[in-house]
């Protein structure tokens, strides 16, 4: 497929643009959406650009009944001189492919997503926010749509492209927030999915993060599903802790989600000379370091929130206070390189960034 391909149906009527200065995250959808099609015969097909609008769908569409669905987050963002910049794209693009391999969805071209979403990105730049911590978020995704109640890898599905443009993933900002450590609810388990960016590890977690809420805290800490004893992530972030002046995330081991935050963070800090250490991790040893006065940092990492700096962290009736509640000096700094390069602030010399 090339570029020339991509047909563009441009709306008659643009949406109101919301109040850049409270953007809520995801609540906002721009005036088009990118579509691709696939089926046996064919394979994926007709690339389009068309008015951002309501799907038609069978109700027995499998994507329904059965959740053959995986997705992706990125975020697009206005550097200097009106430039548009991506952020490792081709990184999601991987992901999304072993996100389809886990799922038995077509693979898709990433290069040729990139270009789409490039497209579209440019069609709808009138809606990427410019203000500090703002950007236009990404989401591709991919949902079986064959009609038929039969439990089988679906024959024909439907990638779509959508945008919103967003403020802060937490509506706290950069302030620290308070999570609750999950001793009885498992999102993934190893061989399961939480090595694809699936809808239904989601489905797993939305109990445990209600209650959690219900509770007063902002998101799960999710710990190994077979003896609720080892750190794998955060809802939708991954995690890490600085240790009596040690870095340490948890390793990818088979139920954790490869982020490319993640992979970021561990690249800078090695740049940096800052040990990072990739191993299993239990909740346990941080407990025993917030007791003796070594646990320093602990962050979460994602896209939507860049890194999200841990006051508190709620195990088994104890309480651990992280830093006296207050961002520590190396998130901080993880941040401001992380969103500088993002936005062109911060010399590029990592070849991270994409221009649209
Ligand atoms: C998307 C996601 C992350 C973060 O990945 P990034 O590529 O850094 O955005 C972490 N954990 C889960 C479960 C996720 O879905």
């Amino acid at each position: 497929m090339n570029m020339e391909e991509i047909k563009i149906q441009q709306t008659d009527i643009r949406k109101a643009k919301p109040d850049q200065s409270n953007l809520p995250f995801g609540h906002y959808f721009t005036d088009h959406m990118f579509l691709l099609d696939y089926n046996l015969e064919q394979g994926w097909h007709e690339p389009r650009i068309v008015p951002y609008a309501p799907l038609v769908l069978d109700p027995a569409a499998m994507v329904f009944h059965y959740g053959q669905a995986v997705f992706e987050g990125m975020k697009a963002f206005i550097a200097k001189d009106e430039q548009i910049l991506l952020f490792r794209p081709n990184k999601n693009m991987e992901r999304f492919n072993q996100s389809n391999r886990r799922l038995e969805i077509p693979e898709i071209d990433g290069d040729f997503i990139i270009h789409a979403i490039q497209k579209l990105v440019n069609v709808d730049k009138e809606w990427i926010p410019s203000g500090k911590g703002t950007s236009l978020y990404i989401r591709p995704f991919i949902i079986a749509t064959e009609a038929c109640l039969g439990v089988r890898a679906s024959h024909t599905y439907q990638l779509l492209v959508i945008l919103s443009p967003v403020g802060a993933y937490y509506s706290e900002g950069l302030e620290p927030v308070k999570i609750n450590v999950e001793s009885s609810y498992t999102r993934a388990v190893r061989g399961g999915l939480g090595t694809a960016k699936a809808a239904g590890n989601y489905a797993a977690s939305i109990k445990a993060q209600t209650e959690a809420k219900d509770a007063g805290y902002s998101q799960v800490l999710w710990l190994d599903a077979i003896e609720k004893k080892y750190i794998e992530e955060v809802g939708s972030m991954n995690i890490f802790f600085k240790i009596n002046g040690k870095v340490i995330t948890p390793e990818l081991n088979g139920s954790i989600l490869a982020g490319v935050t993640r992979d970021s963070i561990m690249e800078l800090l090695n740049n940096w000379g800052v040990p990072v250490e990739e191993r299993q991790i239990s909740i346990e040893e941080v407990y025993e370091a917030s007791l003796n006065g070594t646990l320093e940092e602990v962050f979460g990492t994602g896209t939507a929130a860049v890194i999200s700096p841990v006051g508190e962290l709620f195990w088994n009736n104890h309480q651990m206070i992280v830093n006296q509640g207050h961002i520590g000096q190396l998130s901080q700094k993880l941040y401001d390189t992380i969103t500088g390069i993002q936005t062109g602030l911060i010399p590029d010399t990592l070849h991270w960034t994409v221009q649209v």
